[in-house]
Formats: C-alpha cells, structure tokens, sequence
C-alpha cells in the first residue's frame, strides 16, 4: 500500500482532529526522548536513549507527512524546505568565513 493512500485512509477514518492531537503528542514524546538522551550521564542508557529518539522520530515524521496529506500543503511545503536549506546554507558558509 501506498504511504498516501494510508495517510488518506487514517485522516478518512479518524478524522483531522484526532490527527491533529497524535502529531502533538508524537512530537512531545521525541522532546522527552531527547531531554533524556541529554541527561545520559545521570545514568541513563546512551544506546537505548538513541533507540528511543530513533523510534520518536519515526513517529514524528510519520505524522507530520499526515500532516501534509490532512492540510494538502505537499508543494508549499517542498517550497518551503528548500528555501530553509539555502539559508541554512547561506549561514554555514557565513559561519565558515567568519572563522577564516
Ligand atoms: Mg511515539
């Protein structure tokens, strides 16, 4: 099955607003996974802490491709990304050449 057609099937069967509350609850679970993998040396483990993150941002990414089928912003938000990257381009390099 097609990522969309699920995405589309998802929204279909449980509707935006149900959507709407996974994303926010995803997102906060890989905030609390990645508070934890900062304190690792308080005695947690670095390689499960690592798994979880992985796991939260599976799930994040997961839902905010929803996201993109539920509001139907797949172009702008292609436009958006790259546009982003150049800046982060643009501040890389102006961080390089401030080191020079
Ligand atoms: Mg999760």
């Amino acid at each position: 099955m097609v990522k969309q057609n699920i995405y589309e099937e998802a929204l279909s069967l449980k509707g935006e607003m149900s959507q709407i509350d996974i994303t926010i609850e995803e997102a906060a679970e890989l905030i609390q996974r990645l508070i934890k993998y900062k304190r690792i040396n308080e005695g947690y483990d670095k390689m499960l802490a690592i798994e979880n993150i992985t796991e939260e941002m599976v799930d994040t990414l997961i839902m905010i491709e929803q996201m993109i089928v539920t509001f139907d912003v797949k172009k702008k938000f292609d436009e958006i990304k790259v546009k982003k990257l150049e800046r982060l381009r643009m501040r890389l390099d102006a961080c390089k050449e401030g080191k020079k």
